[in-house]
C-alpha cells in the first residue's frame, strides 16, 4: 500500500463552502477532554511538566480547524485587467492538515494548475490562502483534494482546474500498519483538463518534473 492514485471527479453541488453553522470554539471544553486524555493514559495532569498542557492542546486544536470558521470562497477574487489565457500551475505548496478518523496530522505538497479563462487570474498568495483554508478542516485528502478543486472552479470560472496532493499521513506512518515514508496521492480534474488528456498530461508532467 505504497502509492495510491486517486482519481475524483467530484460533481459540484454547493456555492459555499462555507458549513451552514460552525458552533463556537471552546477552549475549556477541548482542555477538559485533554486531561481526561491523560488520566486515560495514566498521567498525572497535575504534575508540573503538563499543569499548561491541556491548554496549549486546546489552542493548537482551535488553530489547526481554523478554516472551519472561514468563507473559502471569499478568496476567490480574480487581478483585474489580465489578458492571460495559458495554464497556471503553482507547484508544492506545504500543507498540513488533520485526518478526521484519528486527529492525527497529514502533511505534504498540494499543486494547482488552472486555465484562465477571460484573463481572470488569481493572486498567487490567495491560492495558497485556499488550501490552507480547507486543509485547516478535519479533513480526508480525497475530500480536501476536491474541495480545493471545486471552489476554484466554481468562483473563478475557469476552462479547467487540476489539484494534486501528495501527503504522509501521520495516522498511517507512526501507528497502525508503520509504513514509514508512504505517501498517498489524491487528484481531481475538472472542465478542460478532464476533456483533453494531451493538457491533462502537460500539467502533471509540469508538477512531477518528469
Ligand atoms: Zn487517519
Amino acid at each position: 500500500m505504497g502509492q495510491t492514485m486517486n482519481s475524483k471527479i467530484t460533481s459540484i453541488k454547493r456555492k459555499r463552502n462555507k458549513p451552514a453553522r460552525v458552533p463556537a470554539v471552546d477552549l475549556d471544553r477541548i482542555a477538559s477532554g485533554v486531561r481526561l486524555i491523560l488520566e486515560g493514559i495514566g498521567e498525572d495532569p497535575n504534575r508540573e511538566g503538563l499543569i499548561d498542557t491541556p491548554r496549549r492542546v486546546a489552542e493548537m486544536y482551535v488553530e489547526l480547524t481554523a478554516g472551519m470558521r472561514e468563507d473559502a470562497a471569499q478568496l476567490i477574487v480574480p487581478l483585474p485587467g489580465n489578458k492571460h489565457d495559458e495554464m497556471v500551475i503553482v507547484k508544492d505548496i506545504s500543507i498540513a492538515s488533520l485526518c478526521e478518523h484519528h486527529l492525527a496530522p497529514f502533511v505534504g505538497k498540494c499543486h494547482v494548475a488552472y486555465i484562465p479563462k477571460n484573463g481572470r487570474i488569481l493572486g498567487l498568495s490567495k491560492l495558497a490562502r485556499l488550501t490552507e483554508t480547507f486543509a485547516r478542516r478535519l479533513q480526508l485528502q480525497e475530500r480536501l483534494t476536491s474541495e480545493i478543486a471545486n471552489t476554484l472552479f466554481e468562483q473563478l470560472q475557469p476552462l479547467g482546474v487540476m489539484v494534486v496532493i501528495e501527503a504522509e499521513h501521520t495516522c498511517m506512518t507512526l501507528r497502525g500498519v508503520k509504513k514509514s515514508g508512504a505517501i498517498t496521492v489524491t487528484s481531481a480534474v475538472l472542465g478542460g483538463f478532464r476533456k483533453d488528456s494531451r493538457t491533462r498530461s502537460e500539467a502533471m508532467s509540469l508538477i512531477t518534473g518528469k
